[in-house]
C-alpha cells in the first residue's frame, strides 16, 4: 500500500513540542500540500493552536484544535490525541499544566543521568529549543548530536533515552483512562495514537484498544504515515471489532525527518469508518 496525499491531516506537531515548524509555518506548509482540514496535536500542549488558528482562517484551512496527551498504561507510555477539545476549558487547561510540571520534573532527572554517564549541561543546551524551556526527549537527542556525543536523534533515542536505556526516566503520566476522561470531559474526541508503534503482541495490543474503548475512547489511528500495509489492516479491524471510528495522520514533526510529509499516510480501508465524520456531526450539534 502506497502513501497518497490527503486532504485531512489529523496529528501533527509544531514547536509548541517537539515539532521543528511554527504553528504558523505549519499551517502554511500544510495548505501548500494541499490539506484542507487539520490538527494540531502537540504533545501535553494547545499553546500552539491560537496562532495556527489566524493562519489557517487566511489560508482557508479548516483547523482542528488538538492535543497529544502522555499517559500510562501497563507501564509504558502511549498516547491519546485528543480532536476538537475546548481550548477555553479551565480545568482542561489545569490538567495540561501537571503535564507540563511532570516533563519539567522529568527534564531534570534525565539531565542528571545524562550527567553522570559524562554528558554535564545539557539540560540549558536541550532547553534553548524547548517550549517554556522544558525539554522532551528529542531535545536531549538534539542536544547529544550538538555535543557530538551521538550522530542523530535516532542514536541518541538508541543508546540513552529509549525506554529502559540509561538516561530513559519513567513518568508519572496519568493512567491511559484518565487521560480518556480528560479528554472527554473537554469535550473533544479521544483518539488512540499510533497503536501499531508499541511493538505489542496481538493478544496485548487486543487488550490495549478494550481498555480504551471502554474508557470512552472513540477512535483508533488506523493510518499513520510509518505503517506498512499489513498494520493498516490490523488496526482497521480492531476499530470494526470495537466499534470504534478511524482517524489518519502523519504524526508530521518537520522536514528533517524526510520520510514523513504532510498529508501523507496509507488510505483508510473502505470497513473504516473516518472520525472526521465524527467530528463533523459535532460541530454542527454544537451550532
Ligand atoms: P517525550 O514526549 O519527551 O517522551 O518524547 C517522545 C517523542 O520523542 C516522540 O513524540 C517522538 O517525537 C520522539 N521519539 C520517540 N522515540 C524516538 C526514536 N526512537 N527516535 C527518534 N525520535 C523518537
Ligand atoms: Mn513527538
Ligand atoms: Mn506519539
Ligand atoms: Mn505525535
Amino acid at each position: 500500500m502506497q502513501n497518497f496525499s490527503s486532504t485531512v491531516d489529523l496529528h501533527t506537531h509544531s514547536t509548541a513540542s517537539d515539532g521543528e515548524l511554527t504553528p504558523v509555518q505549519l499551517v502554511a506548509q500544510a495548505a501548500e500540500a494541499g490539506v484542507s482540514v487539520l490538527a494540531l496535536t502537540d504533545h501535553d500542549s494547545i499553546e500552539g493552536l491560537a496562532a495556527a488558528r489566524i493562519t489557517a482562517s487566511e489560508l482557508g484551512v479548516r483547523l482542528i484544535n488538538g492535543v497529544e496527551l502522555s499517559s500510562r498504561w501497563s507501564s509504558m507510555d502511549i498516547h491519546v490525541v485528543g480532536l476538537g477539545v475546548d481550548v477555553s476549558d479551565v480545568r482542561f487547561r489545569e490538567r495540561l499544566q501537571s503535564q507540563m510540571q511532570r516533563r519539567q520534573e522529568r527534564a531534570q532527572l534525565v539531565a542528571q543521568r545524562l550527567e553522570k554517564l559524562g554528558f554535564p549541561g545539557l539540560f540549558e543546551k536541550a532547553a534553548e529549543s524547548a517550549p517554556q524551556n522544558i525539554p522532551a526527549r528529542p531535545h536531549f537527542a538534539d542536544a547529544l548530536v550538538q555535543a557530538g556525543v551521538c550522530k542523530d536523534r535516532k542514536q541518541a533515542f538508541q543508546r540513552y533515552l529509549a525506554q529502559a536505556k540509561p538516561a530513559y526516566v519513567k513518568t508519572d503520566w496519568p493512567e491511559l483512562v484518565e487521560a480518556v476522561r480528560w479528554i472527554r470531559e473537554a469535550g473533544g474526541v479521544a483518539v488512540l495514537a499510533h497503536p501499531g508503534r508499541y511493538k505489542l503482541t496481538r493478544t496485548k495490543l487486543d487488550r490495549l484498544v478494550k481498555t480504551f474503548s471502554e474508557a470512552g475512547g472513540q477512535a483508533l489511528e488506523v493510518s499513520v504515515a510509518t505503517y506498512g500495509p499489513e498494520m493498516v489492516k490490523q488496526i482497521a479491524d480492531l476499530a470494526e471489532k470495537y466499534g470504534l471510528y478511524a482517524s489518519q495522520g502523519s504524526d508530521y514533526h518537520g522536514p528533517s525527518m524526510r520520510w514523513v510529509q504532510l498529508g501523507r499516510m496509507p488510505a483508510l480501508p473502505g470497513q473504516c469508518r473516518p472520525v472526521a465524520e465524527l467530528l463533523a456531526r459535532k460541530a454542527q450539534s454544537k451550532v
